[in-house]
């Protein structure tokens, strides 16, 4: 059965855990996609590019795209605004790209309650909490009060694993990168409920 639209890809996890190093790596081996481009408040970090990392704006700016309900879904995360635009996802699902959201726990809730039927939910994290301190010291982009924010909104997010798809543990980078490929590709596969039930109708007749 061929898809006629697209589908979501959501991947959630703790900063810090590797989402970007693995989308990075799997990008080119998952057929056609579409990363969806956040908007955010927060300041830009070291490194970051504005419009290819995500879009930076203002709080003004982003409470004006709220009122103009230019999002699919948004959230404050960290004290900041994060959304993501509803516009370049209608676009890249007509033309049938899987459509990929690094977003968190309320945006995964967000796009579930919109969007259920092609949304195939991921949550990425380290092997334990230690490894996740870690890292993030590591990465040294952050103050240690960012961090330890980090940290305490890490282990919220944990238990929120239940509401989604898979769980990828990412100790391995080459491993857990072969375990998303296999689940993006399946994840295209998902039919929208529309579409089940013209081909339960065509198919009793044909
Ligand atoms: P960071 O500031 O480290 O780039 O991202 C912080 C958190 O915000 C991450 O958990 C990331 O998944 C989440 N995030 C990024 N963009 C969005 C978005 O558009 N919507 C929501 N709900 N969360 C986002």
């Amino acid at each position: 059965m061929n898809r006629t639209s697209g589908a979501i890809l959501v991947l959630s996890g703790p900063s810090g855990a590797g989402k970007s190093s693995l989308i990075n790596q799997i990008k080119d081996h998952i057929g056609p996609i579409y990363f969806s481009i956040s908007t955010t408040t927060r300041p830009i970090r070291e490194g970051e590019v504005d419009g290819v990392h995500y879009h930076f704006v203002d709080i003004a700016e982003f409470k004006q795209d709220i009122e103009q309900e230019m999002f699919l879904e948004y959230a404050v995360v960290h004290g900041n605004y994060y959304g993501t635009s509803l516009g370049p996802v209608k676009k890249a699902l007509k033309e049938g790209k899987l459509v990929i959201f690094d977003i968190d726990v309320q945006g995964h809730d967000a796009v579930q309650n919109r969007l259920s039927d092609i949304t195939t939910s991921v949550f990425i994290t380290t092997p334990s909490l230690e490894e996740l301190k870690r890292r993030l010291h590591n990465r040294s982009t952050d103050s240690e009060e960012v961090i330890s924010g980090r940290i305490e909104m890490a282990k919220r997010e944990v238990q929120r694993i239940s509401e989604y798809d898979f769980l990828v543990v990412n100790d391995n980078l080459d491993e857990a990168a072969e375990i998303l490929v296999s689940i993006a590709k399946a994840a295209r596969m998902k039919i929208p409920t529309l579409q089940i039930n013209e081909f339960v109708q065509t198919w009793e007749i044909s």
